[in-house]
Formats: C-alpha cells, sequence, structure tokens
C-alpha cells in the first residue's frame, strides 16, 4: 500500500527517538487525552513497541508521517513535565548519532544516566546531610596527618569549606569516605550541619603563576565567550593543572560552568580534592564508580546549572549544562577517551564539538600531545600554548637507553639497571619498574617441542598467573590449569617464557632479599580500594620499588620515584598498529614523568634490543616534540591520520566465510558510490583473528577528505543493512578509530 502522507498545518505526530539498533526514529500519535501542545521535544514518553512498551525520547513534532494514520499508534504516558533534555543537548546528540553513524535512539540513551534510561522521574534527592569541621577540626594542622592520608584529604576538603560538604562532594575525595569520616567523628574533628549557604572566603595560594602559566591564562581569558581550542602543551610537573584551575575559577566567577575530562585512571581522590580545596563553587563528580543515584544527582545537578564544576571521566562529555563557559580535557591523549563499543565516540572530539556550539573555549592539556591534536595547531585550527618547563627546582629526569643485545640473554633486568635500582635503594629512593604484562608468564612452551599453550577461543596465548598456578586468557577470561604433559608431543616439559609484573616482582625479591616491593596491576588492584591503598603506601614511603603496568604511567605524582626502567620498548616500535610507536613514546615520556618531581632529579632506562630506531633516537635524544614532528612526517608520507580518515567496518561471526561474505558484499556496494580520495582495504582477517571463539574481519574505509567521506557512508550503510549477508555476521562501524585491528 502507498503511503498516506497526513498533510496539515499544524504538528499532529510525534518523532520518537527509541533505543534500538534500527536506524531510525518512530513515528506516534501522543497519548489519548494529552494535546500535542503540551508536549516539547526532549521528553520522554512511555510507548508501545512491538509486544511490549519501551521508553523512547521526543525528537520533534511533525505534520506527516511516511505511516498511514490508521496504523499509527499512540503514546502511552508523558514521563516528564519539562523537557529532560534541553534543546542544545538533543542538538548536539543529533549531531553525534550522524557524525558516528550511530542509531539515534542508542545515541541519546548512551548519553543518559542509567536511571533516567529505566524511566526514572529526573528530580534530585533530597536535600542532603552535609558535615563541616568542628571548632577543634578546624584548628587541626592537616598536614601532620601525612601517616593517614585519607584522614588528611578529608579534613583538608573539609578544612577548605567550612560550610560543609554533601556525601556526593565526599565521595569524591575518597571512596571510603564514610569509614574515614567515622573516625573524625569519633576524634570530634567533624559535625553535620545544614546545607551551606553563602561561599565564603578563597584559600590562600603562596605564589604566583609563572610566566608561561600567566601567558597561558590569559591567552584563553580573553577569548571567553568565543569558540577557540588551544593545545596545552607541558611536560608533566609543568603546571598545567594550575592553569585550568585558574581559568576554571575565572569562569566560575563570571557566572558559567565548566566540564572538566579526564582519563579513568587520573580521577584520583587527590585529583579531586586539589580541585575542591581551590574552587570553592558546588561541585559534580561523574564517573562510572558512582550508584545510579549518585550519577543522577550530578547529571541534574549540571543541567540545572547548580554544579559550577563538572569533572567526570569520558562519559561525562553528554551531561547537559546550562551555562556552559569552559571546558578542559585534561590528558588529551588517553586513549580511553574513545569508546570501544556501542557508540564509538571520542569523548576529546566531541568536546571540541561541544565549546562550538556553546562559543567557549577548550583547552586539551598533554605532556605528549596527540598527532590528531598537534596537526590540528599545524593547520591552525588549534592555538598551541606551551609550558616548556616543570616548576620549581624539580629537573627533567634523564634518559639512558640499554642496549640488550649486549647483555646476557633472557635477564628481564639487565645488569646495569639492576646496579642502578640498588644505588637507589641505598639512597632511601624509590624506583618504578614499567613492565607491559601482568601475570607471571605471558608465554607457557613445551621444552622439548616448542608447543606453546593457546587459549581455545582465541588466537592468543595463555598467561601463567603465579597465585592461582593457572594458565589465563587477558582476551576472554578463560581459565585452566596448566597442562601436565604436552598434547603435542607427550613430554613434560612445560616452562614459563617471559616475565610480567608477578616475575618481575618474584625475581627481584630473590635480588634484593631487603626491598619492599609493591605491584600495581589490574590483579592486585581488582579489590575495592586497594588502589588507594597502595598510593598511600607509596606516598607514606613504605615501598622501595614499585612494579607495574600502564596504570602507573597516568595522574599520580610519585615524588620520591628517582628511578624509572622500561623493561621492554620493542613492542611498541614494531607493533601492529599504525600508532603503536606513539603509543610508546607517550607511555616513556609519562613513565618518566613520574620520576623525580620533588627536589630530586629522576634518571630513566630504557631497554630494547633495538637503540637506532629512528623514532626511539628522535625521542631519546631530543624530546617528545621532536619525535612527534619525525612520527607526524611518516604519517603524511603513508597518507595516515591525521593526514586522512579512516572509517573501518568490523564483522564478527562464527566463520571467518560469514564475515568475507558480508565484508565482500560491503565492499562492492562501497564500490558504486566511491568518489575520488576514497579507498577501500580489505576484507582482512582481524590482528586476532579469533576471539572468545568467533572469527573477526575488517574492511576500512581511508578517505582524503572527511566531508567527502561523510557523505558516502549514509546511503552505504543504508544498503548494507538490509543485505542478507548482514544477518549472518555481528557488524558495527568505527570513526576516527583508535585501533586499526
Ligand atoms: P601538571 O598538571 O603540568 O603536571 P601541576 O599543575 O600539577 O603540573 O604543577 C606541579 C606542581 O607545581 C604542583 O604541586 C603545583 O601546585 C606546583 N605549581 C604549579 N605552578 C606553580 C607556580 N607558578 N609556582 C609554584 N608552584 C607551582
Ligand atoms: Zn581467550
Amino acid at each position: 500500500m502507498a503511503p498516506h502522507p497526513q498533510v496539515n498545518d499544524r504538528p499532529t505526530i510525534l518523532r520518537i527517538a527509541v533505543p534500538s539498533p534500527l536506524r531510525t526514529s518512530f513515528d506516534y500519535r501522543p497519548p489519548v487525552g494529552v494535546p500535542i501542545a503540551s508536549i516539547q521535544p526532549g521528553v520522554r514518553l512511555r510507548i508501545p513497541f512491538g509486544r511490549s512498551t519501551r521508553i523512547g525520547i521526543l525528537l520533534a513534532k511533525v505534520n506527516h508521517s511516511e505511516l498511514a494514520p490508521d496504523r499509527l499508534k499512540a503514546a502511552l504516558q508523558v514521563l516528564d513535565p519539562e523537557p529532560l533534555l534541553p534543546r542544545a543537548s538533543l542538538d548536539f546528540l543529533l549531531w553525534t548519532s550522524r557524525y558516528y553513524h550511530h542509531p539515534i535512539g542508542e545515541t541519546l540513551f548512551t548519553a543518559l544516566p542509567v536511571a533516567l534510561r529505566r524511566g526514572a522521574a529526573a528530580t534530585r534527592s533530597k536535600a542532603a546531610l552535609h558535615w563541616r569541621p568542628s571548632a577543634t577540626g578546624r584548628a587541626v594542622d592537616a598536614t601532620t596527618l601525612g601517616r593517614a592520608p585519607r584522614q588528611q584529604a578529608v579534613l583538608q576538603a573539609l578544612q577548605s569549606h567550612s560550610d560543609g560538604l554533601d556525601e556526593v562532594a565526599l565521595r569524591g575525595i575518597h571512596k571510603d569516605w564514610r569509614c574515614v569520616l567515622k573516625t573524625l567523628q569519633e576524634k570530634a574533628w567533624v559535625e553535620s550541619c545544614d546545607a551551606p549557604q553563602v561561599v565564603t572566603k578563597k584559600p590562600a595560594r603562596d605564589w604566583q603563576p609563572n610566566t608561561a602559566q600567566q601567558l597561558a591564562i590569559e591567552t584563553v581569558d580573553v577569548r571567553r565567550g568565543c569558540f577557540q581550542p588551544y593545545l596545552l602543551d607541558g611536560v608533566t610537573g609543568s603546571g598545567k593543572t594550575e592553569v585550568y584551575l585558574e581559568l576554571a575559577e575565572r569562569t566560575i566567577a563570571a557566572g558559567q560552568q565548566v566540564l572538566i575530562l579526564v582519563p579513568e585512571i587520573g580521577l584520583s581522590p587527590q585529583m579531586i580534592s586539589r580541585y575542591q580545596r581551590r574552587l570553592q563553587a558546588p561541585f559534580a563528580v561523574l564517573h562510572s564508580g558512582l550508584s545510579q543515584r549518585e550519577r543522577l544527582d550530578g547529571w541534574l545537578a549540571a543541567r540545572d546549572g547548580e554544579a559550577a564544576i563538572v569533572i567526570g571521566t569520558r562519559s561525562a562529555i553528554f551531561v547537559p549544562l546550562a551555562r556552559p563557559g569552559l571546558f578542559i580535557v585534561d590528558e588529551e591523549h588517553d586513549p580511553s577517551y574513545k569508546q570501544q563499543d556501542g557508540l564509538r565516540y571520542s569523548a576529546r572530539d566531541l568536546a571540541v564539538i561541544r565549546a562550538r556550539n556553546a562559543a567557549a573555549p577548550i583547552v586539551l592539556g598533554s605532556a605528549t600531545p596527540s598527532l590528531e591534536s598537534l596537526r590540528n595547531v599545524e593547520a591552525g585550527r588549534y592555538e598551541r600554548l606551551h609550558l616548556p618547563a616543570r616548576v620549581g627546582n624539580a629537573r627533567p629526569p634523564g634518559i639512558s637507553i640499554i642496549d640488550l643485545r649486549k647483555q646476557p640473554p633472557h635477564a628481564p633486568l639487565a645488569p646495569p639497571l639492576l646496579s642502578a635500582m640498588e644505588r637507589c635503594l641505598e639512597k632511601g629512593e624509590q624506583a618504578l619498574l614499567f613492565v607491559n604484562r601482568r601475570g607471571y608468564a605471558p608465554v607457557y612452551l613445551c621444552h622439548s617441542c616448542g608447543a606453546i599453550s593457546d587459549c581455545p577461543r582465541c588466537d592468543a596465548h595463555m598467561v601463567l598467573h603465579q597465585k592461582s598456578g593457572r594458565l589465563r586468557c587477558h582476551h576472554c577470561g578463560t581459565e585452566q590449569a596448566p597442562p601436565s604433559k604436552c598434547p603435542a608431543c607427550g613430554a613434560a616439559a612445560f616452562i614459563p617464557v617471559g616475565a610480567g609484573t608477578q616475575r618481575i616482582s618474584t625475581s627481584l625479591q630473590e635480588r634484593l632479599p631487603k626491598a619492599r616491593i609493591l605491584r600495581i596491576d589490574r590483579d592486585s588492584t581488582r579489590r575495592k580500594g586497594a588502589m588507594e591503598g597502595a598510593l598511600e603506601q607509596i606516598h607514606a614511603g613504605e615501598v622501595d620499588i614499585l612494579v607495574g603496568t600502564q596504570m602507573l604511567a597516568k595522574g599520580h605524582h610519585f615524588p620520591k620515584v628517582t628511578l624509572v626502567g622500561i623493561l621492554d620498548a620493542d613492542g611498541g616500535l614494531f607493533g601492529t598498529d599504525f600508532r603503536a610507536s606513539e603509543r610508546l613514546a607517550q607511555l616513556i615520556v609519562q613513565v618518566a614523568g613520574r620520576a623525580g618531581r620533588g627536589e630530586r632529579p629522576g634518571q630513566v632506562y630504557i631497554q630494547t634490543h633495538h637503540p637506532d630506531h629512528r623514532l626511539l633516537h628522535a625521542l631519546v635524544e631530543k624530546g617528545y616534540e621532536n619525535f612527534a614532528q619525525a612520527a607526524l612526517r611518516e604519517r603524511q608520507e603513508a597518507a595516515l591520520p591525521p593526514y586522512s580518515w579512516l572509517a573501518l567496518l568490523r564483522a564478527e561471526a562464527p566463520t571467518q566465510k560469514a564475515n568475507f561474505g558480508f565484508l565482500e558484499a560491503a565492499r562492492s556496494l562501497a564500490e558504486k558510490i566511491l568518489a575520488p580520495g576514497l579507498m577501500l582495504l580489505g576484507p582482512v582477517p582481524a590482528v586476532m583473528e579469533r576471539r572468545r571463539g568467533r572469527y573477526r574481519a575488517r574492511l576500512l574505509m581511508q578517505a582524503d577528505s572527511r566531508e567527502v567521506m561523510q557523505t558516502r557512508l549514509d546511503p552505504w550503510l543504508d544498503t548494507l543493512q538490509r543485505h542478507k549477508s548482514a544477518r549472518r555476521v555481528r557488524w558495527s562501524l568505527d570513526i576516527d578509530p583508535v585501533e586499526v585491528d
């Protein structure tokens, strides 16, 4: 039957986004008895959907539908008296859905706190109880609490908010705040009180911004009220955070809100309390460790303009703001800003879009800027602000390369590194060893025939773990007892090969029996509060050697660490991904930045079999900036991002044949709409061809113009999703992928 467009001058139909993989919105009539004029875009509605009901969000009111009038169902109920999403948010999310070619309903629901997705009322919890320091508590010198850093952090925060902090603020300072608060209450240092009425004094700062900081601050500040992206490029400890704080302070003083994004791992209690101490303003902290209720409260406080400062991890980029005035993305190079499933967005890139929409400046800060951002500086789209030196006496660490070819084989720590560690410990300083694998041994190998224990479900080796004595796959979680006999040759001669964090810790302990060694990786910090506990031990000087994975490279300040060892740089030099060397350089510089931040200078040792590698050389001899320039030229010659644009079509299925059937079809459909400057690469099997028992393959689209690529994707996806081969695979499209695997 032909559609019956119902033409009317006044809208009668609700166009609603519903979370569903279908790349479309859905039309409904208003609920019976509810005048359409009373329903505004941005409200949630309950609607009949298939055989059940769903919650959807009103996108627009329209006056005709592709559906015949008698086929339009009525919505059941309007859930919000006022729009849940303000117009600006709705527009931003529509843009996001178009740019990432992700269904609008799923995009909107990704952006909402879970409670709202499930239909909770958009109201804040009752005025929460607040706590403030008692008269005795105000008189305590919190700096004397160095041995009890959790109490110190909470008390300091309370002292600088003498009119009181609520549960959300305290949770932001420490996960175990209730327990800490109880201790402080027992000492009669804190008391409960009503919500604060007025904002009072500002904490004193006993120093002035240096010239480079001042220049950065003023440059951004004069552009308040205008869109301008800035790249704040400064080594670790050069005072970037102080620049953020000062700019945030001025923005708040002007009555506007500040959104600060930090990488997951950088959102530490110390960091939040630093912001809270300095900025006397209502805060909303948004991260994955919160309860649904807490997240909703923070989200509403941001939307309604009550929170002047909103600080959060990746997904906080979707929080509506009543009066946005400044956007900050700390550690902008961090890959955790990219979501790797569902709506595959980059929170950093979206932050730039939000700043543009809000006509506000945005500061992207890093000691190791991404090549994308450096390219944007080169092209004049971003302005670079440079903090060239560490603040105060802290000197940058020296970097030495240890040529593993000249060292005894199979020793994870070369003798020069070991003796440097011994010297470091003799001086009572701390050492940090960076290992890129957790577990005991990354490979379990038959000494007789060379067979390797592989995961039955993935194309990956099983990793031997010490405590459980079992083999574990880091990709799918499969666990097994180590085989007693080799399934290939029958020999009983399996040996662990290579070294993960556990093995390094164990063998170091044998070499240096007196050293207090602490391992930090995903296994050792899984328990709640374990990471905080570890950091406290480190700061209290109860640890001599830290052995850890990249968890150690971000955000934390370790002023007593003066020696850093990077045990294996080779993986990064020859990684399969074109970003491998960029990641390695960022890692080296970030880990190195943990050393010698106090008065003592630091030293970094990098172990490699390729001491003459061009990029490694550029990095060590002339620093990150020089490395980045060399890497940019390589990318340009190869026409790789940021000099081209990528869209990666991934497929996953029980057989590789199904994947190739789909991707070949996708390729021929794409060939029909190709434009000059658009290229297709593949299909090819993924680097890890099988994962969790499913086969994986990819087709890559590469374009020299983002606009041209964008115009081709929609028609392509429309035909692709209807193609019969699409039913046999799970597929997804990744715009601007960070991993081309
Ligand atoms: P980054 O964010 O670049 O790592 P921070 O802003 O954390 O650097 O600054 C490093 C340390 O130096 C902090 O303890 C900070 O309080 C201090 N600091 C920053 N700027 C100054 C300054 N102008 N004078 C004195 N100390 C400063
Ligand atoms: Zn596996």
